[in-house]
């Protein structure tokens, strides 16, 4: 019997175990398909206080991974394929195997949509990136692209207009989802230019792992043709990652997890943290606090119920 589960190995679940492991839970850590979560696909993070020169996404999340072993934490690889929050203790089938468990803290995070190139997934963290706040400040003075037609898109293009010398947003269509607000925003703002009814068919050049340029197509027209890119930004929507939890966890209509305050769901003794609940800030401090409440809110729980 296990006191805390953590499934994630992103931020979000690394500082949880880290105070979990702290607080003397010897917790385990499923690591799950995309160990170390989002920061492992980046490069540079210069946003993560403490590193005046910044430090390398993985990097970063290797050091608290280590941190959280020092004191005790326990790492599995694989993934949870099937849970049973219907009745305490809990069940959580890793990779397979059976484990039960007091509690548990859901930071299986969320994954950026891609487009689904292959050029464009050779090229993540060497020009293409689905972060604007992480990576805007690389491109200063530099072309920009930002792919996608909603608030994520807009916000993105108006932010990036601070560094890049040009900013064009390509959209599959000639109709928004973004807010109207938000639209008129991108729209007003002369550094952005707008290509509609526009797809990337290529992100170039994945031989020299940097991004130069990439080939769009005209769906309208069939136009094709080549632009000048140095930073691709992809803001196509995230994914969260909670299929695995689903009709047991609320979720939004989206498969966000709902917050029943702090780090609490629907189900006591199950908790979250980082960006399967957060659509918002998505950012490796937020997700490292967030999973800071969860590891307190267990300890609480089990100090709460006697356990
Ligand atoms: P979204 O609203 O789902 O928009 C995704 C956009 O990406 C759509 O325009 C979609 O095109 C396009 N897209 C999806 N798959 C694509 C593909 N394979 N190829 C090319 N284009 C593709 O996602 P979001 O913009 O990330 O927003 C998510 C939620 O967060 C929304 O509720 C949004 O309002 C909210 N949000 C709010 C703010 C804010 O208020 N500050 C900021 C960001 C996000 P189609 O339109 O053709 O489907």
């Amino acid at each position: 019997m296990r006191n805390v589960v953590i499934i994630g190995s992103g931020c979000a679940g690394n500082t949880a175990a880290i105070y979990a492991a702290r607080a003397n839970l010897k917790p385990i850590v499923v690591s799950g398909h995309e160990a170390g979560g989002q920061l492992s696909m980046t490069t540079l993070v210069e946003n993560f206080p403490g590193f005046p020169e910044g430090i390398n996404g993985p990097e970063l999340v290797e050091n608290m991974k280590r941190q959280a072993e020092n004191f005790g934490a326990e790492y599995v690889h694989g993934a949870v394929l099937d849970t049973d929050f219907s009745a305490r203790p809990f069940r959580l089938n890793i990779e397979g195997e059976w484990t039960e468990t007091r509690t548990v803290i859901i930071a299986s995070g969320a994954s950026a949509r891609w487009l689904g190139l292959e050029s464009e997934h050779k090229l993540i963290g060497h020009g293409v990136s689905s972060c604007a706040t992480c990576d805007g400040f690389f491109y200063r003075g530099k072309k920009i692209m930002v792919v996608g037609g909603g608030d994520s898109a807009m916000e993105e293009a108006n932010f990036l207009t601070r560094f890049g010398s040009e900013v064009a947003l390509v959209h599959r269509r000639g109709e928004f989802r973004a807010s109207k607000i938000m639209l008129d925003r991108a729209q007003h703002n002369p550094k952005i230019k707008f290509l509609l009814n526009t797809v990337v068919e290529e992100v170039h050049d994945a031989s020299k792992h940097l991004v130069t340029g990439v080939r769009l197509r005209n769906v309208k027209t069939g136009e094709v043709w080549e632009q000048d890119v140095d930073g691709f930004f992809v803001a196509i929507g995230h994914i969260p990652n909670t299929k695995v939890f689903k009709g047991q966890i609320e979720t939004d209509a989206e498969g966000y997890i709902l917050s029943h305050g702090g780090a609490r769901t629907n189900i006591p003794g199950v908790f979250h943290a980082g960006d399967v609940q957060d659509r918002t800030y998505r950012q490796a401090i937020t997700a490292s606090g967030a999973g800071c409440m969860a590891a307190i809110e267990v300890e609480r729980f089990l100090e709460a119920e006697g356990l």
